[in-house]
């Protein structure tokens, strides 16, 4: 697994559990998220409703999730998670809709996945919080109406471009998270060395965030490897030095890319003269998914200048040369 890998895997979930904020004014970063949603959070409370329908968009591990229960703390109402995947039929989340008390939230992560099937479903529970569902079968079967609670449906996905029209459609706030500053890390990093009773001081934070892609769950998953290096290494201590060490040692190189991000760069400039190449050829050529691709690897490198999307393909930037100790190419149309 990669160690900067955005996506949570094989985490440990107490400690997950422990550093995740829970309150507004805990969740870091992302300002005019929060500045917008404090209001909208406020306003549905004055007026004693359920707070509209949010769709949260943004890479892997910079918080949906975590902004969810925020909202639903901040609402002071019950949250149920589930994913688009895991509601396979229209029953599925017949059953979810019913079982909400009044103006809970029903998280739905990945809503981009969702069958056909459930998302008809969703429209009349989303706007006129009613289902239609089939009792019985055969000749018997017949629909019936059901209210349900006023709720509040969060929805998370990776690219708002990935949702059905009618279904973006029906969200009511929809919010995009950014690639986190690494002042902003910094800050994420020595709250949870904070929470978790890690040594690590001014510098040595500031270099795990500097090198955790702009994601939160990058950061505190280096901080959690990092604090292995300094318990063996440094009595604990994580400073500038021995967080250098630890990343080198992790191969995580000063601009928090790792083998798979280099090797992506490479492949463009060496197999495909610096692009540019359509992604299909690029997964290809790495024997990696798409989706991965898509989702995981280029936000960052584009968001860094090191990546260029056109409509013909990705192009490698000089900044991505450099970084690799090559010589730019002379750069071409796009
Ligand atoms: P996503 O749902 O976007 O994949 P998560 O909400 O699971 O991401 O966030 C991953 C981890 O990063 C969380 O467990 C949390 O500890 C941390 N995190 C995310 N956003 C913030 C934030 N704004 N401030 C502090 N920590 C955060």
């Amino acid at each position: 697994d990669r160690i900067i890998a955005s996506s949570a895997t094989g985490e440990d979930d107490a400690v997950e559990a422990s550093i995740r904020p829970k309150r507004l004014d805990e969740y870091l970063g992302q300002k005019p998220v929060r500045d917008q949603l404090s209001i909208y959070i406020e306003a549905a409370k004055g007026r004693g409703e359920a707070l509209d329908h949010v769709l949260i968009f943004g890479p892997p591990g910079l918080g949906k999730t975590t902004l969810s229960h925020v909202i639903a703390n901040e609402l002071g109402v019950n949250m149920r998670v589930t994913s688009g995947p895991v509601i396979e039929k229209a029953g599925d989340l017949a059953a979810l809709l019913t079982n909400l008390q009044p103006h809970d939230v029903l998280f739905v992560d990945e809503i981009h996945r969702l069958s056909p099937v459930v998302e008809e479903v969703l429209y009349p529970a989303m706007e006129d919080f009613q289902i239609d569902i089939m009792i019985g079968e055969g000749p018997a079967a017949r629909s019936i109406k059901l209210d349900l609670p006023p709720f509040t449906l969060i929805g998370a996905t990776t690219r708002a471009g990935l949702l059905t029209a009618p279904l973006r459609d029906r969200f009511g706030i929809v919010q995009r998270l950014e690639f986190y500053t690494p002042d902003e890390l910094t800050r994420i990093v020595q709250r949870s060395s904070r929470i978790l009773g890690i040594d690590c001081v001014g510098e040595g934070a500031a270099e795990i965030a500097r090198r955790a892609r702009g994601t939160p769950r990058i950061a505190n998953r280096l901080l959690r490897r990092v604090r292995d290096f300094a318990q063996v290494r440094a009595q604990g201590h994580i400073d500038h030095q021995v967080a250098r060490d630890a990343m080198e040692m992790l191969k995580v190189d000063p601009e928090g890319f790792d083998e798979l991000d280099r090797r992506m760069l490479r492949t463009i400039i060496d197999n495909f003269d610096g692009g540019p190449v359509g992604v299909e050829s690029l997964a290809a050529a790495l024997s990696e998914e798409r989706g991965t691709l898509e989702d995981v690897i280029e936000p960052y490198l584009i968001q860094q200048g090191f990546l260029v999307r056109t409509a013909r393909g990705r192009i490698a930037s000089p900044k991505a040369y450099l970084h690799l100790g090559l010589r730019p190419r002379q750069p071409h149309a796009a």
